[in-house]
């Protein structure tokens, strides 16, 4: 792939204030690179003194990796441990019994505040009440619940007692709820009522009801509901039970279940971005260590802050960096039930405010929204909210576009606060690539340099290393502890995705395609293989068109595909979301004239898009992630007949049908 302008422009460095790497747990590149040499050197003796120092083991594990049955392997095999021991109990023994574990911030701004002491006792009254039901280490149970403190606690209860999670998204439909409950065998199901959002109440029982009357689900004996807004609901008898009632009576203490380092901590389907979601299962001790340091070098985290990521518990970013990783550190955290544009689109910016948050971690797709939205209206700025507790942010989903980055970086950050770009996936467990805050140059668009011990590579179709400077795909050529270990049912799928034939089965392919920057070996996420455009026999990212395109002042939120082309290859077709209102008719046509000369003078003519269509809206996941795949479709003019279970606006595909 040719390096292209954009990214051989976007080379600007911007250093962590002196104040801010001062005090960094990885201060400055030399301890960064430090932990680099010291991975290289022994890289077992690595991760076993880091699994020693950072996590409490019931047995201490004797082995740190087995490769025997690469690429099925395992981390700390003969270890013992308990998760919720270790996000818990070990902060009562440690000082931490009386500070805030989370602020939970409702909806409508009601504010709760749970001590670690609160939620130990929440959550193995919780871990009891499962015990009563007969529920045991090793059985699966679904948790379908909105954000909230009992969706932690019942995260931290089944993990009290060994049984292995799967949280499905509180948007999900029946039909996907149904699916995911099969695939896993559940047990039970964890619900609420309803949920609430936006100010409104929307179900969640009442999809669980329509799930299991889908058939096929025979394997859950229970339904355990938390009530969150009171109204009426059906109750089947024998099989629902309230959760106020089945932890009513039950003993504040529960001894943990020890369990070996390797049984699955939960399974999590991806969100299905590019195809049917798949059930990737985690382990226990190498999750664990990673979420926690994680939390460490990546967040710098410290006793007196305010973390605060906006993730849902339904994904990934909501396990590690909500679940486990803060609790693990005991950080005190806020826990945000609404939507980042009720009652308006300054709620982010006031909550920071209101409980001093010191870290924010989001998605690059809230960002880009919330930019629209400041730019129509003063008072949902930033600059309109007091955000002088910030001293970090975050960015996680999908590649940040470098005019999104600086946005936040200036208008955020006040450009004091280091931008943490974490690259990293379901499958990873925890971050890969990412900036160090109090170490590393920060790059606009860059997610820069690999974590110590996390051996990422790019390479080509033959698998062999490309230079810097020159794009390909993205692999990881060593285990590290927190990766899939396999897919929940179905290990053939676990090898031929992620371990594939062409790479000897020894490589981890991530499935995005990046490239290296020349100078400084920074690392770019030029986006999914599959995505790769060929236009005239130059392979480009999506990444890049969609940054020049968003780097337009009138464009809010832009994404390309490829489409057959008789004399190209392929054309690029792209689908743009504007801050103004969606232009129709000789303004689109004079509008879509004039960006597609805009990528052609930020690029190259190569990258001219030949059509650009309007919306007011992309397709996205219900993580708030762009679905090429189906753009791809709607492109090229043909029916849409893949899987749209996990596409959150569907609408929004009968209006980018049309071309203009
Ligand atoms: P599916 O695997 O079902 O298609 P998904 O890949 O969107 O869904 P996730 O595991 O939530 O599911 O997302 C991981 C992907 O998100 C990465 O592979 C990458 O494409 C993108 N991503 C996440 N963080 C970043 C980042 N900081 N920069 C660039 N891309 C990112
Ligand atoms: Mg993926």
């Amino acid at each position: 792939m040719a390096e292209s302008d954009a990214l051989k422009h976007e080379h600007r460095l911007i250093p962590p204030t002196l104040q801010f790497a001062q005090h960094a747990r990885v201060s400055g590149m030399e301890a960064y690179q430090a932990l680099c040499a010291e991975a290289e050197q022994d890289f077992e003796g690595f991760w076993a003194r880091l699994a020693r120092e950072n996590v409490d083991w019931k047995v201490p594990f004797t082995k740190t990796l087995n490769e025997d049955n690469a690429p099925f392997f395992k981390w700390f095999e003969d270890g013992k441990l308990n998760v919720s021991y270790n996000c818990l109990d070990r902060n009562l023994a440690n000082g931490n019994a009386d500070k805030t574990a989370i602020i939970f911030e409702a909806d409508d701004g009601a504010v709760t505040n749970v001590t670690y002491k609160e939620l130990h006792a929440k959550v193995c009254q919780f871990a009891n009440g499962l015990k009563s039901r007969g529920i045991r280490k090793g059985d699966r149970v679904i948790i379908y619940m909105s954000m909230s403190v009992e969706g932690v606690a019942a995260m931290q209860a089944c993990a009290r007692i060994g049984a292995t999670h799967s949280v499905v998204f509180g948007g999900f439909s029946a039909k996907s709820l149904q699916e995911r409950i099969i695939d896993a065998g559940a047990v039970a199901v964890i619900t609420a009522d309803e949920q609430r959002r936006g100010g409104k109440c929307l179900p969640l029982k009442s999809i669980v009801d329509d799930a299991l009357a889908l058939g096929g689900c025979d394997s859950v004996r229970d339904v355990i509901v938390y009530q969150r807004t009171g109204n009426p609901i059906a109750f089947k008898e024998g099989r629902d039970i309230w959760l106020q009632d089945l932890v009513d009576k039950q003993p504040l203490d529960c001894e943990p279940e020890w369990v070996e380092a390797e049984h699955p901590l939960f399974i999590l389907y991806t969100s299905g971005s590019t195809g049917t979601p798949k059930g990737v299962q985690h382990a226990t001790g190498g999750y664990l260590l990673w979420a926690n340091l994680t939390m460490q070098w990546t967040f710098d985290i410290k006793p007196t802050d305010v973390f605060w990521c906006t993730a849902d518990i339904g994904w990934v970013t909501g396990h590690t960096y909500i679940a486990y990783g803060p609790t693990s550190v005991g950080a005190t955290q806020i826990v945000f039930e609404g939507i980042p544009t009720f009652p308006h689109a300054g709620r982010f910016w006031e909550t920071i405010g209101k409980h001093k948050v010191s870290i924010f971690y989001t998605a690059p797709t809230a960002i880009r929204s919330l930019i629209k939205a400041s730019d129509l209206d003063a008072n949902v700025h930033p600059k309109s909210f007091d955000l002088s507790s910030l001293r970090l942010l975050g960015s996680v989903g999908e590649p940040i576009n470098p005019e999104a980055w600086m946005w936040y970086y200036k208008n955020v950050g006040k450009e004091q606060c280091p931008i943490v770009d974490t690259f990293w996936q379901t499958e990873t467990g925890g971050h890969m690539i990412t900036p160090l805050p109090g170490a590393t140059p920060m790059t606009p668009g860059s997610c820069t340099l690999p974590l110590p011990g996390i051996m990422t590579a790019i390479v080509d179709e033959a698998g062999h290393d490309v230079p810097n400077g020159q794009g390909g795909i993205l692999v990881v050529k060593r285990p590290w502890p927190s990766m899939i270990r396999t897919i929940w049912g179905n290990p053939e799928r676990f090898k031929t995705s992620y371990f594939p034939e062409e790479f000897g089965g020894k490589y981890y392919l991530a499935g995005d395609g990046a490239i290296r920057h020349k100078d400084t070996g920074y690392f770019t996420i030029t986006g999914r293989i599959d995505d790769v455009l060929n236009v005239s026999g130059h392979r480009m990212g999506t990444m890049e068109i969609e940054s020049a395109l968003v780097a337009n002042p009138l464009v809010a939120e832009a994404a390309v595909v490829g489409k057959p082309d008789e004399t190209t290859g392929e054309s690029i077709c792209a689908f743009v979301v504007l801050k103004q209102a969606r232009p129709t008719g000789d303004d689109a046509k004079k509008l879509a004239l004039e960006l597609r000369n805009w990528v052609a003078r930020e690029i190259g003519p190569i990258a001219k898009p030949k059509e650009i269509r309007f919306g007011d809206n992309l397709p996205k996941t219900r993580s708030g992630k762009i679905m090429r795949r189906l753009l791809r479709v709607l492109a090229r003019g043909e029916a849409i007949t893949q899987d749209v279970s996990t596409l959150e606006n569907p609408a929004i595909l009968e209006q980018l049908k049309q071309a203009q």
